[in-house]
Parts: C-alpha cells; sequence; structure tokens
C-alpha cells in the first residue's frame, strides 16, 4: 500500500495543472446569496447556502454543522438587516477564520411594513432587509460580493469584475423588462395580496402595492381582525392577485382567498430560491418566475 502511494505521488504530480489551486471556501447564508456568489465566482469559489431551497431564514435554526461552515470559511455572506438573526448568534459566540461581507452595505433602506392603514404611529420601523426584491438593489450587492471576493482572493480580482460586470448588465436588461412587463398592467389594478412583508422594494421600485397578512417574519400569525380588514379590502379593491410563497405556509391566505372570494394564483419566490428543477433556481430565474406569474394576475385574466 505504501509502495503504491509512493509510485502515485509523481505520476499526480505530472498531471496537475502549474497552477492548480483549491476553489475558495464561500458560506453564503441563504440560497439567494449562494447563487449571486456562484454567479460572480466560477469556477474559482465553492458555495454552500446555509439555509437551502424552500426554506425560511427568518426562522432559521443553525446546526453545528452550519456553525462549522461559517468559521472555516474564506468568505462568509450575509444579508445583514436582521435577515439571520441565527448567523448573528453564530458570529457572536465564535470568530470565523475568514471575512465577512454584508450585502446590503450602503442600500438605501425603507422601513419593514406592508403600507395597510395599522398603527403606523407606534415605535420607528426597522429597516427592511428584503432588498434583492428590488433589481437596482441586487446589483449593489453583486458590487459588495465582488468586492468581498476579491479581498479574500485578489489572484481572481479579473474574474471576479468581468463576471459581476456581466451579471450586473443582465440584471439591468432583467430590470427594464420588469418594469415593461408591470407598465402593461393598468395602474389601479397593480395590487396583489401575498404571504409575508417580502416585496416592499419591488413594491417601491415597480410600483406594486403588496398587502400581506403576515408581518416580517413568516411564522408570525395574524390576527382574525387584521385577516378580516384584507378581506373586506380585496373585495372592495377587486383585487384579483394573490399568491402563495415557497416558504411562507400556505394556511393563511388560503384560508384568506376562501374568505374573499379569491382564487389562488400559483407561489411567488419570497426569500428563497427553489430547488434546481423547480422554476427559480437562480436569482434571475426567480424574478422572471414571479413577475411571469404577477402580471396575469393582476390584470384579473383568467389563470
Ligand atoms: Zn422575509
Amino acid at each position: 500500500m505504501h509502495r503504491r502511494a509512493l509510485l502515485a505521488t509523481p505520476f499526480l504530480a505530472t498531471i496537475r495543472p502549474a497552477r492548480a489551486q483549491a476553489p475558495l471556501a464561500v458560506a453564503a447564508s441563504f440560497s439567494i446569496l449562494a447563487d449571486m456568489a456562484r454567479q460572480i465566482g466560477g469556477a474559482r469559489v465553492t458555495v454552500t447556502a446555509i439555509v437551502g431551497s424552500d426554506v425560511d431564514s427568518h426562522g432559521f435554526q443553525a446546526r453545528p454543522s452550519d456553525a462549522a461552515s461559517v468559521r472555516n470559511a474564506a468568505l462568509v455572506l450575509r444579508n445583514g438587516l436582521n435577515f439571520e438573526p441565527w448567523l448573528d448568534r453564530l458570529l457572536g459566540a465564535s470568530t470565523p477564520r475568514g471575512r465577512v461581507v454584508t450585502a446590503t452595505e450602503r442600500m438605501a433602506l425603507r422601513g419593514m411594513g406592508a403600507p395597510v392603514p395599522a398603527d403606523r404611529t407606534g415605535p420607528r420601523r426597522p429597516p427592511d432587509p428584503h432588498g434583492w426584491q428590488d433589481l437596482g438593489r441586487a446589483a449593489l450587492y453583486v458590487s459588495n460580493i465582488e468586492a468581498g471576493l476579491i479581498a479574500a482572493d485578489p489572484a481572481g480580482a479579473e474574474t471576479y469584475r468581468d463576471n459581476a460586470r456581466a451579471y450586473r448588465a443582465r440584471l439591468a436588461v432583467l430590470d427594464a423588462w420588469v418594469r415593461a412587463e408591470i407598465a402593461s398592467v393598468p395602474e389601479a389594478r397593480r395590487k396583489i395580496i401575498t404571504g409575508h412583508d417580502a416585496f416592499g422594494y419591488f413594491a417601491e421600485a415597480y410600483g406594486v402595492t403588496f398587502l400581506a397578512p403576515q408581518g416580517m417574519a413568516p411564522q408570525g400569525e395574524p390576527t382574525a381582525a387584521a385577516i378580516g380588514a384584507l378581506v373586506r379590502q380585496a373585495r372592495a379593491e377587486r383585487i384579483s392577485a394573490i399568491f402563495l410563497e415557497n416558504a411562507t405556509s400556505p394556511a393563511i391566505l388560503e384560508r384568506l382567498a376562501q374568505e374573499a372570494g379569491m382564487q389562488v394564483r400559483g407561489r411567488l419566490y419570497a426569500d428563497a430560491l427553489s430547488v434546481a428543477t423547480g422554476p427559480a433556481p437562480t436569482y434571475e430565474a426567480m424574478m422572471r418566475h414571479n413577475v411571469t406569474l404577477m402580471v396575469p394576475a393582476m390584470r384579473g385574466n383568467a389563470a
């Protein structure tokens, strides 16, 4: 055995490319950041998404293996703005070996909450963490991740810059497409009911009103009064677009749809991508999928 290993060594040395190098280990807090890191990092990186496809990050509980991924990564990517309370706890408990990059760094913030008539006179609303729902802000995510990759792996700077530039260009094309699609819906009909307050930046960027029975945390329980108010509003404003979310329990929305006499129009991807074989395996596919469902539903076309 020992002899064989000795013999194999020079052979392996000759077939390995001269500049072979282990890929950079990147730990991304959730699937959308992981996809962005793969788009920018390409073959130079291996990316682990800690909160995987179709899983909600707000209520996630980290396992010991997740703590190890964070500790050992050369680069840890997080959204920030309290989207990953579990990661804040991990980072508080032990210092990772690599650098930690916050994708929402320097992002223009909006306050959390759907524009429903409620008690908005209380304490200041916390900042909304769901910045990726606006493709313009997603371009800032890309730049922040690009800078993090370059700092962690300066030898790959040119690759990261090229990939990030091409990626931002694709996102700009997608952004123009989303605007054109939304513009095809009469303004008074640009209203959507969905699970939790994940679409505030989409609302602000693209001029669509979102109403959600659940607040920031998808596991939160809305009151019967809040659901009743939404049912009345949906009827009065003849809202035709109601959606489930991929990582939020469907029970409340299904009940709401039934009470309002509305038909659920499918599933939007809010805080997590789909599995590889699903309709939203990448961030770009997710934005296309969501808008493709939203537009006919807002118009009131038959499902
Ligand atoms: Zn969310």
